[in-house]
């Protein structure tokens, strides 16, 4: 069988070890005879899982005490609608970076008044905007530390006069984060975490309950925290998969050890781009992500486009088509890629740049 090399954009590649797991789960629920998806959500093997997933989250990613884990579905798309339920009081401000920033934007405008301080459509967001002040008199200030369309990223924790909430749903788990500059961190798990269908919430507890409006039950956060994540029937499947995935990230050293391993093949394709001439990024060079890795033909070769395509593909690339709205290639090469799959596609790049000269 021909080794193909996924760049799938989310969901995506998953490690084998969660994936080896899930199966055996599925056909023997931790010995119980019962598959994964036909045990009751109220057993105390199910609680194990629950609390392991839990207490994996707050180990690799150094959360403090102060703040609560949650996962719930609805993806990061209904994450967009939580922000806004249980933080907007009067006025919020966001970063518009991309489409799913500029969505989260739309949600909390339905609940009160909502803005851009910065957006960088003007390049169609090939950068993370820098000259800009975050105001005071909001209640919070949004931002989308991955933009996976576009390749861009925040890669550092930024100061904030206001309790700061994060869309990380394409950059969770791929570098150390400190939790205690954020109100809350939410993203869909498809990216790096695990698979569909479930939404994680980092969310420091005592920021909660100052809004006076009715939330929903199911809406709000404390629901779910005075619930363990069990108010309801949780994605059972999903957070199966993601504990997996948690337990491979902290077997290869952690959330640190794998930042340096993303580096390192960010590096290694970054530098094919900028080398290549067939090739060039679109991101601008101080936004790049290590997750989304955006490139294009470079000017005059723009008619080679689908010859490189069906050529990658031939040489089992599976996943690099640009979205609409960027266009050309888009490599994610998220936790689980390996340095090999990303050297595989950079020579597959060499190749074509040789058969073209
Ligand atoms: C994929 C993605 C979303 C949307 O996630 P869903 O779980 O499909 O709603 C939101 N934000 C970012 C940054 C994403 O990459």
């Amino acid at each position: 069988m021909k080794k193909i090399h996924v760049f799938n954009a989310g969901p995506c590649l998953l490690p084998q070890v969660a994936i080896d797991n899930a199966i055996e789960a599925l056909k023997d629920f931790k010995g119980t005879g019962i598959s994964l998806i036909s045990i009751s959500h109220r057993t105390p093997q199910w609680d194990e899982v629950m609390n392991e997933c839990r207490a994996l989250w707050k180990e690799l990613l150094h959360i403090p005490e102060d703040y609560e884990v949650v996962f719930l579905g609805g993806g990061a798309s209904m994450g967009f609608l939580y922000v806004a339920m249980n933080f907007l009081e009067k006025k919020a401000a966001y970063l518009d970076t991309g489409v799913w920033a500029h969505k989260a934007l739309k949600e909390a405008q339905g609940l009160g008044e909502a803005y851009a301080v910065a957006c960088s459509k003007d390049k169609n967001y090939t950068y993370i905007p820098k000259d800009y002040e975050i105001p005071t008199d909001v209640d919070y200030f949004h931002i989308t530390t991955n933009n996976t369309i576009y390749g861009t990223e925040i890669k550092e924790d930024i100061d904030c006069p206001v309790p700061l909430i994060a869309d990380m749903s394409s950059d969770i788990l791929s570098r150390p984060v400190d939790v205690s500059k954020y109100a809350m961190i939410y993203g869909g798990a498809q990216k790096n975490a695990g698979p569909a269908g479930v939404t994680f919430f980092i969310i420091k507890k005592d920021l909660l309950g100052k809004v006076t409006r009715y939330i929903p039950t199911m809406l709000d956060l404390r629901t779910h925290i005075d619930k363990d994540s069990m108010f309801n029937t949780p994605p059972v499947f999903s957070i199966f998969v993601m504990n997996e995935t948690l337990k491979w990230v902290k077997s290869i050293g952690g959330v640190e050890a794998i930042h340096a391993i993303n580096e390192k093949k960010a590096k290694t394709l970054y530098d094919e781009i900028d080398r290549n001439s067939m090739f060039i990024g679109t991101a601008e060079k101080d936004s790049r992500s290590i997750m989304n890795v955006c490139f294009v033909m470079a000017p005059g070769k723009e008619d080679l486009q689908d010859e490189f395509m069906a050529f990658a593909k031939s040489k089992g690339m599976v996943g690099i088509k640009g979205h609409r709205s960027v266009g050309g290639f888009r490599a994610s090469i998220y936790n689980a890629c390996s340095q090999e799959d990303v050297e595989a596609l950079v020579a597959c790049m060499q190749e074509f740049e040789q058969l073209k000269k």
